[in-house]
């Protein structure tokens, strides 16, 4: 895995939207940085901006002002092609819901996602990464197979495809019964102690007591930092 000092880095993101004359600021100068071996985790209510936050770190949206380093490189304000490269390189993304694609199998979810990343991103065995995260026997099911703590671990395994060096997830663990949830938190903590850098948005108690650090949003801003 590659290792670099800030494995993410976002210094003073601005991002507006415009709805007809209506002006939202859903990001006026927020700063952080995660360290590989972290765990920071993000809250704040809803509508405080931590989807935005999020699209903005993975390079799915452009913030409207500031800049985003992922693993020493510039994310923002460049193009698609490069976004989204360097976004399949670096980047596992989790979400709430599955983003796994339902007439693949699990294992072909993982192989999909390889062959987006350029050649040469590092990554174990298929076999070795369903293993590590306990579904190797489900490899071959499909995703509406798979039970609520299978399919977010498929998920992870997805996340994780390309051994990225940082984790984004934006509530992941929203629609998981309790022991799933701790599970699923131990395998983000566990790829933390790899030295994976890993930002969590939610709203749960049990995400915050997981993060070394907490991140708190309000407004748009980060009104407090632990
Ligand atoms: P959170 O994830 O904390 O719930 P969001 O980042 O989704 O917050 O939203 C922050 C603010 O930006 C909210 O006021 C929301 O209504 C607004 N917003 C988010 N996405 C859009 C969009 N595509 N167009 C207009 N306003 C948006």
């Amino acid at each position: 895995m590659e290792v670099t000092e800030r494995a993410l880095e976002a210094q003073d993101l601005y991002r507006f939207y415009w709805a007809g004359d209506e002006e939202t600021l859903a990001l006026r100068g927020v700063s952080v940085a995660v360290s590989p071996g972290e765990v920071v985790a993000v809250v704040g209510p809803s509508g405080s901006g931590k989807s935005t936050l999020l699209s903005c770190l993975a390079g799915l949206d452009e913030p409207s002002g500031g800049t985003v380093w992922v693993g020493g490189e510039r994310m923002s304000h460049r193009p698609e092609k490069v976004r989204a490269g360097l976004r399949a390189a670096k980047i596992g993304i989790l979400l709430q819901t599955s983003s796994l694609f339902d007439h693949l199998t699990v294992a072909g979810n993982i192989r999909l996602s390889r062959s987006l990343a350029p050649k040469g991103t590092g990554g174990s065995s298929v076999g070795d990464l369903l293993e590590s995260l306990g579904i190797r026997d489900r490899s071959n099911a499909f995703p509406p197979q798979l039970s609520g703590g299978e399919s977010a671990r498929a998920g992870l395994a997805v996340a994780l495809a390309n051994d990225p060096p940082v984790i984004l997830a934006d509530e992941p663990t929203g629609e998981l019964d309790e022991e799933t949830e701790r599970r699923l938190l131990a395998l983000l903590t566990l790829r933390a102690s790899d030295g994976g850098a890993v930002l969590v948005a939610s709203h749960s108690p049990a995400v915050r007591k997981a993060a070394d650090r907490v991140i708190t949003l309000s407004d748009g801003r980060v009104t407090d930092e632990v």
